[in-house]
């Protein structure tokens, strides 16, 4: 039986790229999907029946290697970290919660620093630059005024399905718009012809760009960690650059809080960025804590 990938979703209908002829077929999900609680999703390889010349019947979803709840979106290779370096000024903490997420659910990111023609000297942003790609992240620099800063990330999106993620007005249809003209323009259209607008809308789609694919919504709409299911546990170790560092702790298990003799907490004061990381580690790790108590307590009543 044909197998492909689910490229939309839309109406009780399953869009397929058949993997070998790359025809679309227009397929319905089984009733039995239903019963066993199984919700096909974009992104989805499939098995599926042919039933006329462009429509099907799934029958069976493949082994997920992840998904995603907002947007719901599976087997997603990277995330596109869209930030820009000023209006809104980069912010370390957010690029820290989403690298945490990112972490935690076995994906790449692609750090973009966005609107670099706003700062006249690179010299503020060079540690940061410096101190994520030693982390093994990459990091491309753009400006929307220099479109080959923006191809750039065109190699990057090959043989993978990605997703943007961003806060609003740092760039990303900007980035879109010089990556691939016609992108913008079929996501408008969809948006049009849903009657909704561009961002409010939960219908997801994964579009070709330069042999990848790339979904039209922004990746995690939500960062809530509880929401996310990830425990303190997965925030130690999404922190790479503690987790490398923890087998020097003193204590197996140590979450470089108030443990003595802290791999972690002996490296403070050697470099701002690395300080800042542990800031946003202690907080994210209060915010976990906190509402975990909560959550018990309410579990004692
Ligand atoms: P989005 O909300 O993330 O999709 O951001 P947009 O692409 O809509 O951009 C928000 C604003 O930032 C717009 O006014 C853009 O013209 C501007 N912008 C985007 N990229 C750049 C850039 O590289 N340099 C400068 N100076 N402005 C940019
Ligand atoms: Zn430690």
């Amino acid at each position: 039986m044909p197998r492909g990938l689910i490229t939309k979703a839309l109406s009780g209908f399953y869009y397929v790229e058949e993997e070998i002829t790359k025809k679309i077929y227009s397929c319905r999900g089984r009733g039995l999907f239903r019963n066993r609680k199984i919700t096909p999703l974009v992104g989805d390889q499939v098995v599926f029946q042919v039933e006329a010349h462009d429509e099907g019947l799934l029958t069976e979803v493949l082994e997920r290697k992840n998904e995603l709840i907002r947007p719901p979106i599976a087997n997603v290779d990277q995330v596109l970290l869209v930030f820009s370096v000023k209006s809104p000024d980069f912010n370390q903490t957010l690029l820290d919660r989403f690298l945490v997420v990112i972490e935690a659910n076995g994906l790449k990111p692609l750090i973009i620093l966005t609107k670099m023609d706003l700062i006249d000297n690179e010299d503020a942003i060079l540690p940061y630059v410096e101190y994520y790609q030693s982390l093994g992240y990459p990091i491309i620099k753009t400006s929307k005024y220099d479109p080959q800063s923006i191809k750039n990330i065109l190699p990057y999106l090959e043989n993978k399905i990605s997703v943007l993620a961003g806060q609003s007005g740092v760039g990303k249809s900007s980035l879109l718009n010089v990556m691939d003209p016609t992108f913008q323009l079929n996501t408008d259209e969809i948006s049009k012809a849903l009657g909704r607008g561009k961002h409010t809308t939960r219908h997801v789609e994964l579009f070709p760009i330069n042999n990848g694919l790339l979904a039209d919504t922004p990746g995690f709409s939500s960062l809530d960690f509880q929401e996310l299911n990830i425990s303190i546990d997965l925030l130690a170790e999404s922190f790479i650059d503690f987790f490398n560092l923890s087998q020097n702790c003193k204590y197996r298990g140590c979450l470089h809080i108030s443990e003595p003799k802290c791999a972690v907490k002996e490296q403070l004061n050697k470099n701002k960025i690395y300080d800042k990381r542990y800031e946003n580690y202690q907080s994210f790790y209060e915010e976990l804590k906190n509402k975990k108590i909560i959550y018990k307590k309410k579990e004692d009543l």
